[in-house]
């Protein structure tokens, strides 16, 4: 049962229910990439300022947040919702070949419901600290080439939104943070996993020499198979992993070739390698970066290794776990909430948040077809964002009411691995490497560079 002023809240968002809808519509049909959110992001900034808040924009990339101070001193909450589709050309329902095959737009429009919810009179009179509503661009890492492009300009220096923001300074003064994600596991309404993979990003340029392939094949170098050959070798290596690591490796190839009659000379890969910390994808890495440059090798090609942070291993935070799965059962039933142990082998900037903060990540029903898949769609606006929203107000209200006390013991018993923003991008920073991996001496010696030279 829930009490009066949270039924309130809860009807606060009922009546906003049709513009939840409409988000959820508009948004499903202009699907952007990310760090190219603009109709996106102006659409989630037009809906908040006609509810009368006060934007802090990225500005030169899609996205802001918005702060709503109770007026009583507390921690400080953030609340998240992610912009960005796929590229998912195989989509009955794709715009230009890109997709919401991950569910996103649901989530906006659920932080909209949040958003007119907590602007209601007398929303925050029970509340202590402040809520941060956040509209991030580029979870999902993709592109990798074109981030990195921004990258070089000073744009970005994160291809990870969430990343990008904490370096921008968007996080300074955030306690604690939370989001749900769209689902399409029905099983529930609501879920959350103890936590989930991170992941290093990978490109490798393998450069060989373009002859004619039918007249004069002895003369080039043919890049396509030195990948192959790489892609093999990594292969080989998948029986090292451990079961624990949740190792995960899956390139594909960006550049294959220009014209069937030229022996290929420029050929590019783009490629994860997921694990279930930081230590083991370096590990994980490593090898796979001996089997990359041993194909160029084999083939007398270059190759150059480009790596980037990709994101953190996400663990969510115990302690606001068991606050959030209590919430969510008051709203929506015990049966309908599952919350695990279980381990994700997906990832997510989330990841990198948690290793400041705690955090939660979990997941609200209303998706069905395949995650990422070409039948993905949202067959349940009501759960993905109406329901979804309900949760999070609900989520927000029983960690600030009572002076915040739940918010204060969460955050008296997290343990995040880092001080602070700038000690874990410190850290990262030791995942960038750019090698040259493969020389020839001319005296018949290959060597191969598989260390980033140190800084
Ligand atoms: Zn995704
Ligand atoms: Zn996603």
């Amino acid at each position: 049962m829930l009490r009066d002023e949270q039924q309130h809240l809860m009807d606060a968002v009922d009546a906003y229910r049709q513009h939840i809808l409409d988000a959820e519509q508009f948004l499903w049909q202009h699907p952007e990439t990310g760090y190219r959110e603009w109709q996106s992001s102006a659409y989630m900034q037009e809906a908040f300022t006609d509810l009368g808040y006060q934007l802090v924009m990225a500005g030169d990339i899609p996205g802001f947040y918005t702060d709503l101070d109770t007026g009583r001193p507390g921690p400080r909450l953030l609340i998240l919702a992610e912009l960005d589709a796929l590229a998912c050309p195989t989509h009955p329902e794709a715009v230009d070949g890109k997709a919401h095959a991950c569910g996103h737009h649901a989530q906006c429009a659920a932080l909209l419901g949040v958003a007119a919810a907590l602007r209601q009179p007398g929303a925050l009179d029970r509340l202590s600290g402040s809520i941060r509503l956040m509209v991030v661009p580029a979870e999902e890492l993709i592109e990798i080439a074109w981030r990195e492009t921004l990258r070089q300009q000073g744009t970005i220096r994160y291809y990870g939104g969430k990343v990008e923001f904490m370096r921008r300074g968007y996080l300074d003064g955030v306690d604690l943070a939370f989001m749900l994600h769209t689902t399409s596991d029905s099983k529930s309404d609501f879920g959350c996993n103890a936590g989930g993979n991170g992941c290093l990003a990978k490109r490798a340029l393998y450069h060989g020499t373009a002859a004619h392939a039918g007249g004069s094949p002895h003369e080039g170098v043919n890049a396509l198979y030195a990948v192959q050959t790489g892609m093999q070798a990594v292969n080989a290596l998948r029986e090292t992993f451990r079961d624990e690591d949740h190792i995960r490796v899956h390139p594909i190839i960006t550049a294959g070739g220009a014209s069937v009659n030229i022996i290929p000379a420029d050929v590019r890969l783009e490629s994860y390698v997921r694990g279930a910390t930081l230590a083991c994808i370096r590990e994980a890495n490593a090898k796979v970066n001996r089997a990359l440059a041993a194909g160029a090798a084999a083939l007398g090609a270059k190759v150059t290794l480009v790596d980037r942070p990709g994101y953190a291993p996400l663990n969510n935070d115990p302690q606001l776990m068991a606050v959030a799965k209590s919430c969510l059962e008051d709203l929506a039933g015990p049966e309908r909430v599952s919350f695990t142990d279980r381990w994700s082998t997906g990832s997510t900037d989330m990841g990198d948040l948690s290793c400041v903060m705690p955090v939660m990540h979990g997941y609200a029903a209303g998706a069905s077809g395949m995650g990422h898949g070409d039948n993905y769609r949202i067959s349940d606006p009501e759960k993905a964002c109406v329901q979804s929203a309900k949760g999070q107000v609900l989520l927000a209200v029983a960690l600030l009411e009572n002076d915040a006390n739940r918010a204060r013991t969460v955050l008296a018993e997290a343990k995040p691995p880092y001080a602070g923003a700038a000690a874990y991008l410190e850290a990262i920073e030791k995942l960038s490497c750019d090698l040259e991996a493969v020389a020839y001496d001319g005296d018949g010696t290959v060597r191969l560079q598989l260390q980033a030279p140190s800084r």
